[in-house]
């Protein structure tokens, strides 16, 4: 495999000549304090070196090795501590946290960047700081002031990690059928008693305290996921002076054996009885969590777009050279045996297409963070709540079509190893194993996808979707006749998407099948229409620039590659999508 080096260029390039990031910046009073393009390049650097210097080496042997349980205790593969180390005290777990806490405040858009770059150099690894910062979002806006100054400080320093304990065996989905229990005690904590299955970094031996948020009942509480509340559940308690006390009721029953993430702790986690404390209100506790789960959710995007970067670094080493076969036109590199496969019409087709994915992914994933930063930080009111509609209409399909498209190129990075990209020594087969996960965990992309249509586009009665459709509409009004090729394809994108949405909404009013039958087929149509809008963006970005630079020969070939041979599967979806929900119910359960 391929060393890996971060894609800074293309991640400059997005921030500050598609994006423009400083404006955005400039505008918000909280982040022109901490951030400029000057101090956001040098994090950007730094990340790139501590992620490909100290973290990637890790990602073979820690899948070789993966995790190991013994008596309760869960040990990551070797060399995971001593990196954890050098990545927290670098002050990267907490990026994006409160420096009031401690944290270093950046902005989300560069969050996003650096959570591309650890999970690319080594998923497993990449999800414990992860963890731990979206532990660190939900006590920020919902616990105590008590409980943040306890616990956040040392969360962010990476002192001490977090976890999320939603699931369990019988409520993965449907979390409102949760039996775990919270019992009220005098003293204002509560008991916690319950078995939670597949929480990642449950256990491990990476820090000196895990702080999990546990979700769970009160025993009068109402049924269903109205009557969730959120706790606050140390692995060791922490006395009133910040320091350790006893160990709390509560333990790792196993480890899972799986696909991929090997080096990730999947834990099964037993309390019994713990002190918890609650985080916001009683019964309230799915809404705490979501806070979380917006920023989780795009993170979770963020990695499928890592893997494929990671898979194309390596694919593109490859193919340039792996000699096999004769160009169809005749001899490229005469004086040896055959040609570099990149000749190939092929190879060329899978290359470009995991780099306008990825691409494409990068830009879309840093648009869906400065909604999330304009959300946070923008003072002015209209503004903020467009942002925050744009951020719930744009969370899943982040999720859904980040996660999907990096499977398709982690493949593709495969296919181009032939059998090499089969067997271990390339690496190849670990990135698709690895990726697989992302379309499931943090709600399955099937979830996601009846989450846009349902919750967001049908829910908000289109005018989610409107904010989207108008911002590409004014794009196109006010482009440069140069960019026609690209504004032209687009406006027909979003005609279908919009006659599509039209026809979504009509048939929720009649059939409740439809939404679910139209959902997963709507969310792509989606993704390929907004990667559309980033991807003319981006052209917009580049035109005029070739002569001073290749990367923007390459990145418009990329974009007319874009249009030209991925945007038109819009065309098949659109009709999957319209032949509505009737031929799914030609079967009884039984006839399967
Ligand atoms: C490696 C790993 C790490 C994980 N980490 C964590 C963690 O840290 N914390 C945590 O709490 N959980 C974690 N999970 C759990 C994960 O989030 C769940 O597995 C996931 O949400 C799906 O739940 P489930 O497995 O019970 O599947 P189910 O809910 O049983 O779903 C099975 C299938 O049915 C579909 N389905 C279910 N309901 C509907 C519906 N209403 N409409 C249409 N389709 C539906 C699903 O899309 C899926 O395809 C992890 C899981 C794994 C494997």
């Amino acid at each position: 495999m391929a060393d890996y080096k971060a894609p800074l260029r293309d991640m400059r390039f997005v921030l500050n000549e598609v994006f423009e990031v400083s404006r955005l910046w400039a505008e918000l009073p909280a982040l022109a304090e901490v951030v400029d393009v000057d101090t956001a390049s040098a994090i950007l650097e730094e990340a790139g070196k501590v992620t490909a210097g100290s973290i990637a080496p890790l990602n073979r042997s820690g899948d070789e090795e993966g995790c190991s349980w013994d008596n309760g205790l869960v040990k990551t593969p070797a060399g995971f501590p001593e990196a954890y180390r050098t990545y927290a005290e670098g002050g990267w777990v907490g990026v994006g946290g409160s420096p009031e806490f401690g944290g270093m405040g950046m902005p989300k858009v560069i969050g996003a960047q650096v959570e591309e770059m650890v999970n690319s150099a080594n998923l497993s690894f990449g999800l414990y700081p992860m963890l731990t910062a979206g532990a660190c979002l939900s006590i920020l806006n919902h616990a105590s002031d008590e409980l943040k100054n306890q616990y956040l400080p040392n969360m962010y320093a990476g002192v001490w990690a977090g976890s999320m304990c939603l699931t369990e065996p019988h409520a993965g989905t449907d979390l409102g059928i949760i039996r775990t229990k919270a019992e009220p005690q005098a003293d204002g904590s509560y008991k916690i008693t319950g078995t939670k299955i597949f929480i990642t970094g449950g256990e491990h031996d990476l820090t000196e305290n895990i702080i999990h948020l546990v979700l769970a009942k009160l025993p009068d509480a109402p049924a269903g996921p109205k009557g969730i509340s959120l706790f606050l559940v140390p692995k060791v308690m922490v006395n009133a002076d910040g320091s350790l006390g006893e160990k709390n009721s509560l333990g790792c029953g196993s480890i899972e054996h799986k696909m991929g993430i090997k080096a990730s702790a999947t834990c099964v986690m037993n309390f019994d009885g713990a002190t918890g404390y609650l985080v916001g209100e009683v019964n309230k506790g799915l809404n705490a969590m979501f806070t979380m789960m917006n920023y989780e959710r795009l993170g979770v995007g963020i990695q499928g777009l890592a893997l494929g970067e990671r898979s194309y670094q390596s694919a593109v080493e490859y193919a340039r050279e792996r000699l096999q076969s004769r160009a169809p036109t005749g001899p490229v590199a005469k004086d040896k045996a055959a040609d570099p496969i990149i000749v190939h019409p092929d190879v060329r087709r899978m290359l470009l297409t995991m780099k306008a994915l990825n691409e494409g992914g990068r830009a879309f994933s840093s648009y869906v963070a400065m909604q999330l930063d304009t959300a946070k930080y923008s003072e002015d009111k209209a503004t903020a709540k467009r942002a925050e509609e744009l951020v719930a209409l744009l969370t899943p399909v982040a999720k859904a079509f980040l996660t999907d498209m990096g499977l398709e190129t982690t493949v593709h990075g495969q296919q181009i190893f032939g059998g090499h990209g089969f067997i271990r020594e390339w690496g190849q087969e670990q990135l698709v194993r690895d990726c697989r996960i992302t379309q499931i965990y943090e709600g399955t992309n099937g979830i996601q996808s009846l989450d846009l249509v349902g919750r967001k586009v049908v829910g908000s009665g289109g005018s989610y979707y409107k904010h989207l459709s108008e911002e590409i509409r004014a794009f196109i009004a006010s482009a440069d006749a140069a960019l026609a090729e690209f504004t032209g394809p687009l406006g027909a994108a979003v005609d279908n998407l919009d006659d599509l949405t039209a026809w979504v909404l009509e048939q929720a009013k009649t059939n409740p099948n439809e939404i679910g039958a139209a959902s997963v087929e709507y969310l792509h149509v989606f993704g390929y229409t907004v990667y559309a809008y980033m991807w003319a963006l981006m052209a917009r970005a580049a035109l005029g620039k070739e002569g001073q630079d290749d990367f923007y020969v390459s990145k418009l070939g990329t974009a007319r590659f874009y249009f030209a041979r991925l945007l038109p599967r819009i065309h098949s979806l659109t009709a999957s999508v319209k032949a509505g929900s009737e031929s799914l119910f030609l079967l009884e359960a039984e006839q399967f």
